[in-house]
């Protein structure tokens, strides 16, 4: 274990509020936090809103809301880059000055005419440089661009990314890039460096689609004369057919997740062994998860996404929790309807249904809905369980049996425990065969908590109500 402390670590998670949070980059922010937590250092969050159009606070409050959920906060205030433009220009005035960036007015069709010239058949060729030389005024009245001059002296980018190990680009990978768009916008790999430089970011950890603009990074940074952060880029996440995650496969909105009954803590140790390991260790607490995170844990394969396992884990954490705390994250998180439409309970009723129903489900969505479904009692019953199960001689035994219920004082999991076994040695019959139609009344079909549970639950008058309603049901002819 890297146990060393080190709070000089400072990370950040850099969204884009271009769309709401998915499970790509809720891992992205997961690792970032634990790697700082780990090290005793800062996370951060900067929200990445240079591109005026696609960036929404609509956007960005959903990212955040699903960050918070998921118990990933920032250390300090969030930082905006559309509040930092002063910053960006001032610093490209010195840039240009220093001829380190110049002004390009070459359109699209310039470069291309001139490419083909040179001998270029095909749509992938690097800017010529044409202004690099030409000192494009300000003023010039056209639409003019951004160039980085890429230095002279550079040859080739070796990148030390601490998880993919040492990558090397090629200077033919990259032209003078652009910098500032003609319409006077910085690019993101501009920005983005002079802001981690700004934040004093010690790592960069982030989806490997962006290691290919790290040389980039890299050269501005040296330009710029800013220290060099370290690069950590984590694999990609797929689909279990090996493609791009799709909406199909579970890539939706994180705060989907959260309606849908998944508890952050299940979420998060789900997403935290995508492209992550600790031997074959697959449950963590959130503080295992701190104290065994490395980046050496991370591997370089892709990770792929598998929706049967996250329900898995999610069923676990569901089970572990105590059902006044369930009640009150389904209440809170997932369907508040659930306690809006079963007002005839009382909070101790429900939640001795929570608490019976609990290790059946693998979302809250699904719990709700059983206890639903338990709780309206069932408007038809399963034609396999009534043909198995059901005929007349069941039927006379559950008339009877109801009656003797009729006449209990206390009607609990014990009492009413003796009072069927006594029934079924009376009437010679076993426990199942009277226990599976009883079922059945209460619940519609076999498939269920014990029976003695639901009668205890349901108490009295409501279970003799349903053995009552499938008396009168007619699915046993006479
Ligand atoms: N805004 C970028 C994104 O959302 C962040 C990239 C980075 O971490 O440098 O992909």
């Amino acid at each position: 274990m890297e146990s060393i402390k080190n709070s000089s670590v400072r990370v950040r998670f850099a969204p884009s509020p271009t769309g709401t949070l998915h499970i790509g980059g809720l891992r992205t922010a997961l690792f970032n936090y634990l790697f700082a937590r780990h090290h005793g250092g800062t996370f951060l969050v900067r929200i990445e809103d240079t591109d005026k159009e696609r960036s929404k606070k609509e956007y960005k409050d959903a990212q955040m809301a699903s960050l918070e959920w998921a118990g990933i906060i920032s250390d300090e205030p969030l930082v905006f880059q559309s509040q930092r433009m002063d910053v960006y220009e001032a610093l490209l005035n010195t840039l240009i000055e220093q001829k380190k960036v110049y002004r390009c007015t070459c359109t699209d069709q310039e470069r291309e005419d001139r490419a083909r010239a040179a001998g270029h058949t095909d749509n992938f060729y690097a800017y010529d440089n044409f202004c690099r030389n030409t000192a494009v005024r300000a003023d010039c009245g056209i639409p003019f661009v951004l160039r980085f001059a890429v230095p002279k002296t550079c040859t080739e980018i070796k990148v030390d990314d601490l998880i993919r190990g040492t990558v090397v680009f090629q200077k033919e990978q990259f032209d003078d890039f652009i910098i500032v768009r003609s319409d006077g916008s910085p690019t993101y790999n501009f920005v983005v460096v002079v802001d981690d430089n700004f934040m004093n970011i010690t790592h960069i950890i982030r989806g490997e689609e962006h290691l290919v603009n790290t040389p980039k990074q890299i050269l501005l940074a040296q330009v710029c004369g800013f220290p060099l952060p370290q690069f950590a880029h984590i694999p990609l996440i797929l689909s279990p057919n090996g493609g791009k995650l799709s909406k199909r496969d579970g890539s939706v909105d994180v705060l989907q997740y959260k309606k849908d009954g998944y508890l952050p803590d299940a979420l998060v140790n789900y997403i935290a062994r995508l492209g992550w390991a600790y031997g074959d260790q697959e449950i963590f607490t959130r503080q295992e998860l701190i104290q065994f995170f490395t980046l050496k844990g991370v591997g370089k394969k892709s990770a792929v996404f598998d929706m049967k396992k996250l329900d898995w884990v999610n069923s676990l954490y569901i089970k572990k929790l105590s059902s006044s705390d369930c009640a009150k994250w389904l209440k809170k998180d997932v369907c508040e309807f659930l306690f809006e439409n079963t007002l005839s309970w009382s909070d101790e009723t429900r939640e001795k249904i929570i608490a019976i129903y609990q290790e059946r489900a693998t979302i809250g969505l699904e719990l709700c809905t059983m206890i639903m479904e338990f709780y309206k009692g069932p408007d038809q019953y399963e034609a396999d369980a009534v043909e198995k199960w059901l005929n007349k001689e069941v039927m006379n035994h559950l008339a009877l049996l109801k009656v003797q219920w009729g006449v209990l004082e206390e009607f609990e999991h014990e009492v009413i425990k003796t009072t069927i076994k006594e029934f079924c040695t009376q009437h010679d019959v076993k426990l199942g065969v009277l226990a599976q139609p009883i079922r059945i009344a209460l619940t519609g079909g076999t498939e269920s908590p014990g029976v003695f549970d639901l009668l205890a639950v349901l108490g009295k008058e409501e279970s003799i109500k349903r053995i009552d309603r499938l008396l009168a049901s007619g699915v046993v002819k006479n």
